[in-house]
């Protein structure tokens, strides 16, 4: 039974170094600043004049969440070396923008970016426009995560359909920087960057919310609570003639 034991002293290692690993990056990220609710990390020294006006927009559009009571603090870690992003988005690829930990610490991870510019610097140049998406987007679509994670459990990822996580922290996040009817003609037009799949851009979803909540009026936590698939939604806003105009 030795092997037993020694196989059960194992997995307790795994566990203890993966908790004191997730729990606590901050040894990964030697530079530190503070600027109203949000608590920044990063691996490279941080310009603060230019994180203070990007963490002030983030917070600018956080602000017209209905899940936020202003009481929650954000950590966000800006991981300039990718294999950081890779590491604490435990999808072991740093391919994406961002990613909130809603299961245990609610901390957020970005992948390389400028403050100074309030931009991303996207894994893929060109494939997804960035027009509409400056570093404040991504750090206030997470933030809603890390709101959801908190309104709705830990275990939100696996109850609540994708469409409505990542479209409401689209909703939240462009702040109202989206052309309904401009995407709702591209939905019908069949076009790519309406495929969250194909584009990486959560367009659909947000549209999708968007009927939800400003046209039918309901609550993000009725809509959510509604547990609605999103074909039923898209199917609605599809059929409804006044629907973006
Ligand atoms: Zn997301």
């Amino acid at each position: 039974m030795r092997w037993l034991r020694n196989l059960a002293i194992g997995l307790v290692a795994l566990a203890v170094l993966a908790l004191a690993v997730y729990g606590a990056p901050y040894p990964l990220f030697a530079q530190h600043y503070t600027h109203r609710r949000f608590d920044l990390w990063s691996d490279r020294p941080i310009d603060e004049a230019g994180a203070a006006r990007v963490l002030d927009d983030a917070q600018r559009r956080i602000a017209r969440s209905a899940l936020d009571d202003g009481r929650q603090r954000f950590r966000v870690f800006v991981c300039n070396d990718n294999w950081k992003l890779a590491l604490y988005s435990g999808r072991f690829q740093g391919g994406m923008g961002g990613v909130t930990d809603v299961y245990l610490t609610r901390n957020i991870y970005l992948r390389e970016a400028d403050l100074s510019t309030n931009r991303l610097i996207p894994a893929h140049p060109g494939r997804a426009p960035m027009s509409d998406r400056p570093l404040s987007y991504f750090i206030a679509h997470e933030a809603t995560h890390a709101l959801e994670g908190r309104a709705l459990g830990r275990l939100m990822s696996l109850r609540y359909p994708t469409w409505m996580r990542e479209g409401y922290a689209d909703y939240v996040g462009k702040a109202g920087q989206f052309d309904v009817a401009a995407n709702l003609a591209a939905l019908r037009a069949g076009d790519r960057s309406m495929d969250p799949k194909a584009s990486g851009l959560y367009r659909r979803y947000h549209l999708a919310v968007a009927y939800d909540l400003d046209v039918k009026h309901m609550t993000v936590r009725q809509m959510f609570a509604s547990r609605a698939p999103e074909a039923r939604v898209l199917a609605q806003l599809r059929a409804d003639p006044e629907f973006g105009r």
